[in-house]
Protein backbone atom coordinates (compact mmCIF):
# COMPACT_ATOMS: atom_id res chain seq x y z
CA UNK A 1 0.00 0.00 0.00
CA UNK A 2 1.24 3.43 -0.59
CA UNK A 3 -0.14 6.81 1.01
CA UNK A 4 0.81 10.33 -0.23
CA UNK A 5 -0.31 13.47 1.80
CA UNK A 6 -0.64 16.51 -0.07
CA UNK A 7 0.19 19.47 1.74
CA UNK A 8 1.45 23.30 1.10
CA UNK A 9 2.59 25.56 3.21
CA UNK A 10 0.84 28.81 0.94
CA UNK A 11 -2.25 27.66 2.57
CA UNK A 12 -1.30 29.46 5.71
CA UNK A 13 -0.74 32.76 3.87
CA UNK A 14 -4.51 33.35 2.80
CA UNK A 15 -6.91 34.68 5.38
CA UNK A 16 -10.98 34.84 4.99
CA UNK A 17 -10.47 37.31 7.81
CA UNK A 18 -9.90 37.48 11.25
CA UNK A 19 -13.36 37.09 12.43
CA UNK A 20 -14.40 34.46 9.75
CA UNK A 21 -14.47 30.77 11.51
CA UNK A 22 -12.73 29.18 8.22
CA UNK A 23 -8.90 29.06 9.77
CA UNK A 24 -6.32 28.33 7.55
CA UNK A 25 -4.01 27.55 9.99
CA UNK A 26 -5.48 24.00 10.85
CA UNK A 27 -3.47 22.67 7.90
CA UNK A 28 0.02 23.92 9.10
CA UNK A 29 -1.57 22.50 13.16
CA UNK A 30 -2.36 19.16 11.42
CA UNK A 31 1.06 18.70 9.22
CA UNK A 32 2.76 19.82 12.46
CA UNK A 33 1.13 17.22 14.39
CA UNK A 34 2.25 14.29 11.66
CA UNK A 35 5.76 15.60 11.78
CA UNK A 36 6.00 15.76 15.96
CA UNK A 37 4.91 11.99 15.68
CA UNK A 38 6.96 11.07 12.76
CA UNK A 39 3.96 10.19 11.21
CA UNK A 40 5.05 10.83 7.78
CA UNK A 41 8.44 8.74 8.07
CA UNK A 42 7.65 5.79 6.47
CA UNK A 43 8.91 4.63 3.59
CA UNK A 44 5.32 3.99 2.37
CA UNK A 45 4.52 7.47 2.37
CA UNK A 46 5.00 10.39 0.33
CA UNK A 47 4.94 13.84 0.87
CA UNK A 48 3.29 15.67 -2.33
CA UNK A 49 3.58 19.68 -3.00
CA UNK A 50 1.00 20.34 -5.66
CA UNK A 51 0.40 23.66 -7.97
CA UNK A 52 -2.70 25.74 -8.72
CA UNK A 53 -5.38 24.05 -11.21
CA UNK A 54 -4.65 25.16 -14.77
CA UNK A 55 -7.08 28.15 -15.07
CA UNK A 56 -9.11 26.13 -18.29
CA UNK A 57 -9.41 23.45 -15.43
CA UNK A 58 -11.79 25.37 -13.32
CA UNK A 59 -14.42 25.32 -16.01
CA UNK A 60 -15.09 21.49 -15.99
CA UNK A 61 -17.03 22.57 -12.66
CA UNK A 62 -17.81 26.07 -12.90
CA UNK A 63 -19.34 28.89 -15.75
CA UNK A 64 -17.09 31.08 -17.07
CA UNK A 65 -18.95 34.03 -15.96
CA UNK A 66 -18.76 32.91 -12.36
CA UNK A 67 -14.94 32.31 -12.88
CA UNK A 68 -14.65 35.80 -14.05
CA UNK A 69 -16.06 37.36 -11.33
CA UNK A 70 -14.17 35.05 -9.07
CA UNK A 71 -10.48 36.12 -10.52
CA UNK A 72 -11.58 39.97 -10.14
CA UNK A 73 -12.24 39.28 -6.91
CA UNK A 74 -8.79 38.62 -6.21
CA UNK A 75 -7.16 41.82 -6.05
CA UNK A 76 -9.51 41.89 -2.27
CA UNK A 77 -11.89 44.43 -3.79
CA UNK A 78 -15.68 44.20 -3.41
CA UNK A 79 -17.73 45.16 -6.05
CA UNK A 80 -21.61 45.49 -6.00
CA UNK A 81 -22.12 42.80 -8.64
CA UNK A 82 -20.30 40.30 -7.56
CA UNK A 83 -23.14 39.79 -5.11
CA UNK A 84 -25.16 38.29 -7.91
CA UNK A 85 -22.39 35.15 -7.50
CA UNK A 86 -22.60 34.70 -4.00
CA UNK A 87 -19.00 36.81 -3.59
CA UNK A 88 -18.64 39.19 -0.89
CA UNK A 89 -21.64 37.72 1.30
CA UNK A 90 -20.78 36.99 5.33
CA UNK A 91 -19.96 33.38 4.53
CA UNK A 92 -17.58 34.19 1.43
CA UNK A 93 -16.26 37.50 1.44
CA UNK A 94 -13.76 38.94 -0.63
CA UNK A 95 -10.61 38.61 0.21
CA UNK A 96 -6.97 39.28 -1.13
CA UNK A 97 -6.20 36.11 -3.04
CA UNK A 98 -9.40 34.12 -3.18
CA UNK A 99 -8.87 32.85 -6.76
CA UNK A 100 -5.24 31.76 -6.29
CA UNK A 101 -6.39 30.58 -3.33
CA UNK A 102 -9.22 28.45 -5.00
CA UNK A 103 -6.77 27.49 -8.06
CA UNK A 104 -4.53 26.08 -5.14
CA UNK A 105 -7.12 23.91 -3.46
CA UNK A 106 -8.78 22.40 -6.39
CA UNK A 107 -5.29 21.53 -7.68
CA UNK A 108 -4.11 19.80 -4.27
CA UNK A 109 -7.44 18.06 -4.80
CA UNK A 110 -6.68 17.32 -8.79
CA UNK A 111 -2.93 16.03 -7.75
CA UNK A 112 -4.72 13.89 -5.09
CA UNK A 113 -7.07 12.08 -7.34
CA UNK A 114 -4.56 12.03 -10.90
CA UNK A 115 -2.07 10.27 -8.48
CA UNK A 116 -4.83 7.76 -7.30
CA UNK A 117 -5.96 6.80 -10.73
CA UNK A 118 -2.37 6.41 -12.05
CA UNK A 119 -1.76 3.84 -9.53
CA UNK A 120 0.82 5.28 -7.38
CA UNK A 121 -1.00 5.56 -4.14
CA UNK A 122 -3.88 3.89 -3.05
CA UNK A 123 -4.91 6.63 -0.72
CA UNK A 124 -4.00 10.33 -0.71
CA UNK A 125 -5.10 13.28 1.63
CA UNK A 126 -5.68 16.35 1.07
CA UNK A 127 -6.32 18.43 4.26
CA UNK A 128 -7.74 21.64 2.67
CA UNK A 129 -9.68 20.62 0.00
CA UNK A 130 -13.30 19.09 0.15
CA UNK A 131 -15.54 22.49 -1.21
CA UNK A 132 -18.58 20.79 -1.20
CA UNK A 133 -21.27 24.17 -1.13
CA UNK A 134 -19.54 25.52 -3.84
CA UNK A 135 -22.49 26.09 -6.86
CA UNK A 136 -21.16 26.11 -10.61
CA UNK A 137 -22.19 29.79 -10.49
CA UNK A 138 -22.08 30.95 -7.14
CA UNK A 139 -20.37 30.69 -4.03
CA UNK A 140 -21.55 29.46 -0.87
CA UNK A 141 -21.16 28.23 2.92
CA UNK A 142 -17.46 29.01 3.00
CA UNK A 143 -16.70 27.49 -0.46
CA UNK A 144 -15.77 29.30 -3.36
CA UNK A 145 -14.60 26.59 -6.23
CA UNK A 146 -15.69 22.64 -6.05
CA UNK A 147 -12.94 20.70 -6.07
CA UNK A 148 -15.23 17.80 -5.82
CA UNK A 149 -17.03 18.66 -8.87
CA UNK A 150 -14.21 18.94 -10.68
CA UNK A 151 -12.38 15.98 -10.06
CA UNK A 152 -15.64 13.54 -9.91
CA UNK A 153 -15.89 14.81 -13.75
CA UNK A 154 -12.34 13.83 -14.73
CA UNK A 155 -12.79 10.46 -12.65
CA UNK A 156 -16.09 9.57 -14.45
CA UNK A 157 -14.45 10.69 -18.22
CA UNK A 158 -12.44 7.42 -17.25
CA UNK A 159 -14.97 5.33 -17.12
CA UNK A 160 -14.50 4.65 -13.49
CA UNK A 161 -17.95 4.75 -10.61
CA UNK A 162 -17.49 6.52 -7.91
CA UNK A 163 -18.18 6.51 -4.22
CA UNK A 164 -19.05 9.57 -2.44
CA UNK A 165 -18.94 9.37 1.54
CA UNK A 166 -19.34 13.04 3.42
CA UNK A 167 -19.29 12.98 6.68
CA UNK A 168 -19.35 16.82 7.07
CA UNK A 169 -21.64 18.25 9.57
CA UNK A 170 -23.04 20.51 6.79
CA UNK A 171 -24.70 18.88 3.70
CA UNK A 172 -23.19 18.38 0.19
CA UNK A 173 -25.47 20.18 -1.58
CA UNK A 174 -23.12 21.46 -4.67
CA UNK A 175 -21.73 17.78 -5.10
CA UNK A 176 -25.68 16.29 -4.76
CA UNK A 177 -27.03 19.42 -7.34
CA UNK A 178 -24.20 18.53 -9.59
CA UNK A 179 -24.57 14.54 -9.98
CA UNK A 180 -28.40 14.00 -9.00
CA UNK A 181 -29.17 12.04 -11.96
CA UNK A 182 -25.44 10.13 -12.64
CA UNK A 183 -25.94 6.44 -12.35
CA UNK A 184 -22.29 6.09 -11.86
CA UNK A 185 -21.92 8.36 -8.34
CA UNK A 186 -22.93 7.16 -5.71
CA UNK A 187 -23.51 10.19 -3.25
CA UNK A 188 -23.82 9.62 0.58
CA UNK A 189 -24.15 12.70 2.53
CA UNK A 190 -24.17 12.05 6.59
CA UNK A 191 -25.15 15.29 8.24
CA UNK A 192 -27.08 17.69 11.22
CA UNK A 193 -29.92 17.52 9.95
CA UNK A 194 -31.14 20.44 7.31
CA UNK A 195 -33.96 21.61 9.72
CA UNK A 196 -31.61 22.91 12.60
CA UNK A 197 -28.38 24.09 10.32
CA UNK A 198 -27.21 25.90 6.76
CA UNK A 199 -27.68 24.14 4.08
CA UNK A 200 -30.96 23.06 5.02
CA UNK A 201 -31.33 20.87 2.75
CA UNK A 202 -30.39 16.61 2.24
CA UNK A 203 -33.17 15.37 3.70
CA UNK A 204 -33.57 11.34 3.15
CA UNK A 205 -36.40 12.05 0.86
CA UNK A 206 -33.83 13.13 -1.94
CA UNK A 207 -32.66 10.19 -3.54
CA UNK A 208 -31.53 11.52 -7.11
CA UNK A 209 -33.61 11.09 -10.46
CA UNK A 210 -33.85 9.64 -13.16
CA UNK A 211 -30.83 7.03 -13.44
CA UNK A 212 -29.39 8.28 -10.53
CA UNK A 213 -32.58 7.17 -9.08
CA UNK A 214 -31.73 5.53 -5.19
CA UNK A 215 -27.67 6.40 -5.47
CA UNK A 216 -28.49 9.57 -3.83
CA UNK A 217 -28.36 8.86 -0.30
CA UNK A 218 -28.97 10.99 2.51
CA UNK A 219 -28.18 10.32 5.99
CA UNK A 220 -29.68 13.22 8.46
CA UNK A 221 -29.24 13.34 11.69
CA UNK A 222 -30.49 15.44 14.95
CA UNK A 223 -28.84 17.42 17.20
CA UNK A 224 -27.27 15.19 19.82
CA UNK A 225 -26.12 12.47 17.95
CA UNK A 226 -23.08 10.62 19.62
CA UNK A 227 -21.07 8.28 18.33
CA UNK A 228 -23.97 5.20 19.21
CA UNK A 229 -26.31 7.29 16.79
CA UNK A 230 -23.56 7.39 14.13
CA UNK A 231 -21.84 3.89 14.24
CA UNK A 232 -25.64 2.45 13.95
CA UNK A 233 -26.50 4.76 11.01
CA UNK A 234 -22.99 3.73 9.26
CA UNK A 235 -23.33 0.27 9.94
CA UNK A 236 -26.94 0.25 8.46
CA UNK A 237 -26.66 2.00 5.51
CA UNK A 238 -22.83 2.51 4.34
CA UNK A 239 -21.72 -1.72 3.56
CA UNK A 240 -24.32 -2.47 2.32
CA UNK A 241 -24.33 0.23 -0.27
CA UNK A 242 -20.95 -0.22 -1.23
CA UNK A 243 -21.13 -3.91 -1.75
CA UNK A 244 -23.83 -3.25 -3.93
CA UNK A 245 -23.10 -0.51 -6.17
CA UNK A 246 -19.12 -1.58 -6.29
CA UNK A 247 -17.22 1.31 -6.78
CA UNK A 248 -13.75 1.65 -8.39
CA UNK A 249 -12.85 5.33 -6.93
CA UNK A 250 -13.85 6.39 -3.40
CA UNK A 251 -13.92 10.34 -2.21
CA UNK A 252 -14.31 11.23 1.33
CA UNK A 253 -14.90 14.04 2.99
CA UNK A 254 -13.93 13.68 6.92
CA UNK A 255 -14.59 17.43 7.96
CA UNK A 256 -14.57 17.48 11.36
CA UNK A 257 -17.55 19.48 12.46
CA UNK A 258 -19.76 16.90 14.01
CA UNK A 259 -17.49 16.57 16.82
CA UNK A 260 -18.64 17.42 20.02
CA UNK A 261 -15.80 20.39 20.72
CA UNK A 262 -16.96 22.24 16.96
CA UNK A 263 -18.68 25.89 17.81
CA UNK A 264 -20.83 25.89 14.51
CA UNK A 265 -22.75 22.50 14.72
CA UNK A 266 -24.72 20.57 17.65
CA UNK A 267 -23.49 16.88 17.06
CA UNK A 268 -21.80 15.39 19.78
CA UNK A 269 -18.98 12.64 17.94
CA UNK A 270 -15.64 12.04 19.15
CA UNK A 271 -13.12 11.34 16.55
CA UNK A 272 -13.58 7.68 17.46
CA UNK A 273 -16.14 7.49 15.02
CA UNK A 274 -13.77 8.82 12.00
CA UNK A 275 -11.02 6.34 12.95
CA UNK A 276 -13.75 3.30 13.26
CA UNK A 277 -15.01 4.94 9.40
CA UNK A 278 -11.30 5.09 8.39
CA UNK A 279 -10.45 1.68 9.02
CA UNK A 280 -13.53 -0.05 7.50
CA UNK A 281 -13.04 2.15 4.39
CA UNK A 282 -9.71 1.54 4.18
CA UNK A 283 -10.50 -1.98 3.78
CA UNK A 284 -12.98 -1.58 1.13
CA UNK A 285 -11.43 0.98 -1.30
CA UNK A 286 -8.30 -0.33 -3.38
CA UNK A 287 -8.00 3.80 -4.64
CA UNK A 288 -9.55 6.44 -2.78
CA UNK A 289 -8.87 9.72 -1.59
CA UNK A 290 -9.48 11.98 1.56
CA UNK A 291 -10.31 15.77 1.96
CA UNK A 292 -10.24 17.55 4.63
CA UNK A 293 -13.58 19.97 4.69
CA UNK A 294 -15.14 21.68 7.80
CA UNK A 295 -14.18 21.61 11.13
CA UNK A 296 -14.03 25.14 13.14
CA UNK A 297 -12.27 24.33 16.42
CA UNK A 298 -8.91 24.19 15.47
CA UNK A 299 -7.46 21.27 17.84
CA UNK A 300 -9.84 19.31 17.36
CA UNK A 301 -9.76 19.37 13.59
CA UNK A 302 -6.17 18.55 13.42
CA UNK A 303 -5.87 15.77 16.06
CA UNK A 304 -9.11 14.19 14.18
CA UNK A 305 -7.55 14.34 10.65
CA UNK A 306 -4.08 13.65 12.60
CA UNK A 307 -6.08 10.25 14.31
CA UNK A 308 -7.46 9.32 10.39
CA UNK A 309 -3.55 9.47 8.56
CA UNK A 310 -2.25 7.30 11.28
CA UNK A 311 -5.41 4.95 11.25
CA UNK A 312 -5.38 4.30 7.52
CA UNK A 313 -1.42 4.80 7.41
CA UNK A 314 -1.31 1.58 9.90
CA UNK A 315 0.63 3.78 12.72
CA UNK A 316 -2.45 3.82 14.39
CA UNK A 317 -2.23 0.91 17.78
CA UNK A 318 -3.96 -1.82 16.53
CA UNK A 319 -5.35 -2.41 20.09
CA UNK A 320 -7.32 0.46 19.48
CA UNK A 321 -8.93 0.23 16.83
CA UNK A 322 -12.46 -1.27 18.22
CA UNK A 323 -14.44 -2.85 15.38
CA UNK A 324 -17.41 -0.38 14.42
CA UNK A 325 -19.77 -0.43 17.45
CA UNK A 326 -17.07 -2.12 19.19
CA UNK A 327 -15.74 -1.38 22.91
CA UNK A 328 -12.79 1.16 22.91
CA UNK A 329 -9.89 -0.68 24.90
CA UNK A 330 -8.13 2.20 26.69
CA UNK A 331 -4.73 4.50 25.12
CA UNK A 332 -1.69 2.59 24.08
CA UNK A 333 1.68 3.56 24.70
CA UNK A 334 2.22 4.43 21.14
CA UNK A 335 2.00 8.39 20.20
CA UNK A 336 -0.47 7.98 17.79
CA UNK A 337 -3.55 7.16 20.13
CA UNK A 338 -2.91 10.66 22.21
CA UNK A 339 -4.98 11.73 19.23
CA UNK A 340 -7.82 10.05 19.98
CA UNK A 341 -11.14 12.10 22.48
CA UNK A 342 -12.72 10.16 24.97
CA UNK A 343 -15.28 7.73 23.66
CA UNK A 344 -18.40 9.78 25.26
CA UNK A 345 -21.95 8.28 24.83
CA UNK A 346 -24.10 10.44 26.02
CA UNK A 347 -27.71 10.14 27.54
CA UNK A 348 -30.88 11.55 28.29
CA UNK A 349 -33.82 12.77 26.22
CA UNK A 350 -32.40 14.86 23.41
CA UNK A 351 -30.06 11.49 22.30
CA UNK A 352 -33.41 9.56 22.76
CA UNK A 353 -34.83 11.11 19.96
CA UNK A 354 -31.93 11.49 18.01
CA UNK A 355 -31.48 7.63 18.00
CA UNK A 356 -35.36 7.33 17.51
CA UNK A 357 -34.93 9.75 14.63
CA UNK A 358 -32.10 7.57 13.50
CA UNK A 359 -33.79 4.23 13.32
CA UNK A 360 -36.69 5.78 11.63
CA UNK A 361 -34.30 6.99 8.89
CA UNK A 362 -32.44 3.81 8.73
CA UNK A 363 -35.71 2.14 8.22
CA UNK A 364 -36.81 4.62 5.38
CA UNK A 365 -33.93 4.79 3.22
CA UNK A 366 -33.83 0.58 3.75
CA UNK A 367 -37.54 0.37 2.37
CA UNK A 368 -37.11 3.39 -0.18
CA UNK A 369 -33.47 2.84 -1.60
CA UNK A 370 -31.92 -0.19 -1.07
CA UNK A 371 -34.29 -2.42 -3.55
CA UNK A 372 -33.71 0.40 -6.37
CA UNK A 373 -29.80 -0.21 -5.88
CA UNK A 374 -29.83 -3.74 -5.46
CA UNK A 375 -28.46 -3.50 -1.31
CA UNK A 376 -29.43 -6.00 0.83
ZN1 LIG B 1 -19.28 21.54 7.53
Amino acid sequence: MKYGLIYNHEFAQFSFGENHPFKLARGERFYQLLERNQLLSDPEIDLIRSGPAPEELLLVAHSPAYLKALKEADSGEFKLEMLQFGLGSEDCPVFPGVYQFSRLACGASFEAAYRVMEGRHNFVFNPIGGFHHAQRSFAEGFCYVNDINLIARLILLQGYKIAYLDFDAHHGNGVQDEFYSDPNFLFVSFHENGKYLYPGTGFETEIGQGLGEGLKVNVPMEPGADDEVFSYLYKETVPPLLDAFKPDFGIVLFGADPMLADPLTHLRLSNNSFADVAYDLNQRFKSWIGLGAGGYNLEETARTWALIWATITGQENESDLAALGGVFRGSSELGASGFRDMRGYSSGPEKDRAMEEARRVAGYLKRNIFPKVGAK
